[in-house]
């Protein structure tokens, strides 16, 4: 019974949810981890540094730099990007490998870099891109800390423009309005065995 159909396939499937940066991916993934415990999330490995609350092993692994270009070297990660420029994240491979094989929905939440490495490498995978309800409310969560200089923030409109265009890359798009409806919607399609058309 682990929902193996007898076609060879692994009896579950691997989520991967990307969007644009400010769209909500942390707080959908946050969501999920406390109402749906028998999604597994990847645990990424990071070389930034921990802010308070985060735990090592629970929210990421924090390794060195050291460290992360051993687990490069030798074969450990699924993916791994450079994010905003600042820190490189990626995906322990094995886990995600293991969990899948044991039947278990996983999901990976990822940038746009990262996501098109995995669908190189499982194009089978089910893609995912939240975006956000408007233009208009991309900007103010971008923008709402207040904290960027003008330049920044022209820098980081201009990013988005280009990850919007990103949604064309994906199977499935779900509009983050409200995190309990998108945490929902992603819940119901990690548990389905098929998607738009994929077997
Ligand atoms: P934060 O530093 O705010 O936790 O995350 C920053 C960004 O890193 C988010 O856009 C998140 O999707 C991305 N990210 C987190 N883990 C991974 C990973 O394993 N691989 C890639 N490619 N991106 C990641």
């Amino acid at each position: 019974p682990g929902g193996d159909d007898g076609s060879g396939r692994p009896p579950a499937r691997l989520t991967v949810l990307a969007g644009p940066t400010a769209v909500g991916k942390g707080t959908v993934a946050a969501e999920i981890r406390e109402r749906f415990p028998d999604v597994w999330i990847s645990v990424s490995a990071t070389t930034r540094k921990a802010r308070p609350g985060e735990v090592h092993g629970v929210h990421y692994l924090f390794v060195s730099d050291d460290e992360f270009d051993r687990m490069i070297a030798d074969g450990e990660l699924l993916e791994w990007a450079v994010v905003h420029k600042a820190a490189r994240y990626g995906t322990p491979k094995q886990p995600v490998l293991d969990k899948l094989a044991a039947g278990r929905p996983a999901l990976l939440e990822i940038d746009l870099q990262g996501a098109r490495q995995v669908r190189a490498t499982m194009p089978e995978a089910h893609f995912v891109f939240l975006a956000p309800p408007s233009w208009d409310e991309l900007v103010r969560r971008l923008v709402g800390r207040g904290t960027e200089t003008a330049d920044e923030r022209e820098r980081r409109l201009e990013t988005a423009v280009l990850e919007l265009a990103a949604e064309k890359e994906f199977d499935v798009t779900i509009v983050n309005a409200s995190v309990r409806e998108a945490a929902d919607q992603l819940v119901k399609l990690i548990r389905s065995p098929s998607i738009s058309g994929k077997s």
